[in-house]
């Protein structure tokens, strides 16, 4: 009988695979960094779940960061909403 600790789960990420794990909201630039047995994305603070040692990069089942409701609520997403609003503008 044993009880797998969070940590164990991270242990068996290797960091090659970190290295190319990005979060699925933002994939071009977000990594994911290992932290308490999740991996938890550097931009928007989702945690995402880590089982069997693979990680499961689903949004709908992420943790999301305290004081945040929704996913349109996160940093990463409110980013891009704030760029396009703001592209368009002409010279001068
Ligand atoms: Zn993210």
């Amino acid at each position: 009988m044993s009880t797998a600790r969070p940590d164990d789960e991270g242990r068996l990420i290797s960091p090659e695979l970190l290295d190319i794990l990005r979060c699925p909201l933002n994939p071009s630039r977000a990594r994911l960094l290992l932290e308490n047995g999740r991996l938890r994305c550097e931009r928007c603070a989702l945690a995402f779940h880590i089982k069997d040692g693979f990680p499961i990069l689903v949004v709908e089942e992420a943790e999301l960061p305290a004081g945040c409701e929704s996913l349109s609520q996160l940093p990463c997403q409110r980013e891009e909403a704030e760029r396009g609003s703001a592209a368009g503008h002409g010279p001068r």
